[in-house]
């Protein structure tokens, strides 16, 4: 069941297209997350949401009611900033409550309500604090309690971890999932860390040039790119030219392979091949059809937890692949030779151009 519809959404600021055609369901409960490189139209969705401002055309509906003409402060929805956004001159306890106290909540019942929701993101001991007194990770709960204590249909949350260092992001993270998961709301999540994305989200819809992309779980965005732009920013890959011979073959890094079908039927003679640096074999059997080159090693960075290569192939650029530790791999030395094998069944197939769609 949809919660939060956005039916053909536009904006343009002056002449510039920011949202182009925006159709998106978003189901009731579920953690789904705009993701994209800066400036592909993220926030200025996120906005139209809010009610900050409005999109040129489209409707935007919540459960049953279209709120796109209501103002902001009528959408029953909640907001958390990148910036915090708590107000320095109030203390945590009422920096909490000002939304409540807005709607004219009777006091008892803000006292309670505040002190459950403090209790809730561990900010309980802090209540009388001002907000220079907190760390940016305890001011982001402050944000967090504040959107939540009013009870919103849906929670919006702008890059409210990119303030953060690595460490705090990673705990906060943990906690925004969570709380969401506990309060079962529906959230609507900006941010342009793709681990980020993957990690916390339902549902993440990659956008870029004001498009959407693709919507879908982060299983499928990681394993399914819908195009070569997803491919690119999710993740990384190794892409290869790919020339597609009239016989119902294919030519990948020299090595003539079977061409799925939907590549033959792809009416070009050439397209793009993917393969992710994980999946790439050094010093491996393969287990099935494929391609197997050798290559001089070029770098080898040991992160402990694996180890990063790059290889160069003679005639064909450099492959990056990605390998659990292994002892006698990192005693290899630039400059020294190694044999990659890419599976068949590992590669996918673009056509060409910057969002060239999932051939295969
Ligand atoms: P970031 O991750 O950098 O915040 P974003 O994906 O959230 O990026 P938006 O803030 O939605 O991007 O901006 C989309 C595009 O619209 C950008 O190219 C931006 O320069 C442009 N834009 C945003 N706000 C305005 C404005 N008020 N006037 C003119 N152009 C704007």
């Amino acid at each position: 069941m949809s919660q939060v519809q956005l039916k053909n959404i536009k904006k343009s600021y002056g002449n510039y297209v920011a949202l182009k055609n925006i159709d998106i369901d978003i189901g009731l409960g579920s953690f789904f997350t705009l993701l994209g490189p800066s400036g592909c139209g993220k926030t200025t969705l996120l906005r139209a949401i809010a009610g900050f401002h409005r999109q040129d055309s489209g409707e935007i509906y919540v459960g049953e009611k279209s709120i796109g003409q209501l103002p902001a402060n009528k959408r029953n929805v909640g907001m958390v900033f990148q910036d915090y956004a708590v107000f320095p001159h109030l203390s945590v306890f009422d920096n909490v409550a000002f939304g409540l106290v807005q709607q004219k909540v009777p006091a008892a019942q803000v006292k309670e309500r505040v002190a459950a929701i403090l209790k809730t993101v561990h900010l309980a001991q802090h209540a009388e604090r001002m907000p220079h007194q907190l760390s940016g990770g305890q001011q982001q709960r402050v944000g967090l309690a504040r959107a939540l204590v009013i009870r919103p249909k849906v929670l919006l949350m702008d890059e409210p971890l990119s303030n953060l260092d690595a460490k705090l992001r990673i705990d906060l993270r943990r906690d925004i999932r969570q709380l969401q998961q506990e309060f079962g709301i529906t959230t609507v999540y900006v941010t342009h860390d793709q681990e980020e994305a993957l990690a916390i989200s339902d549902q993440v819809c990659v956008m870029y040039d004001g498009w959407a992309q693709q919507v879908g779980s982060p299983w499928a965005i990681y394993n399914q790119p819908a195009n070569r732009f997803v491919a690119t920013f999710v993740g990384s890959n190794n892409f290869m030219p790919v020339a597609v011979r009239s016989d119902g073959e294919l030519e990948l890094l020299g090595t003539r392979l079977p061409a799925p079908p939907a590549v033959r039927e792809h009416a070009s003679a050439s397209c793009v091949g993917a393969v992710r640096p994980e999946k790439v074999r050094v010093n491996q059997a393969l287990a099935g059809p494929g391609v197997q080159v050798r290559g001089v090693l070029r770098q080898s960075m040991f992160t402990g937890r694996e180890l990063q290569l790059t290889v160069e192939v003679e005639g064909h650029g450099t492959l990056d692949a990605l390998t659990a530790p292994d002892e006698a791999i990192v005693a290899i030395k630039p400059g020294h030779e190694l044999q990659l094998g890419i599976q068949a069944s590992d590669v996918l197939y673009f056509a060409e151009g910057e969002t060239g769609k999932l051939l295969s």
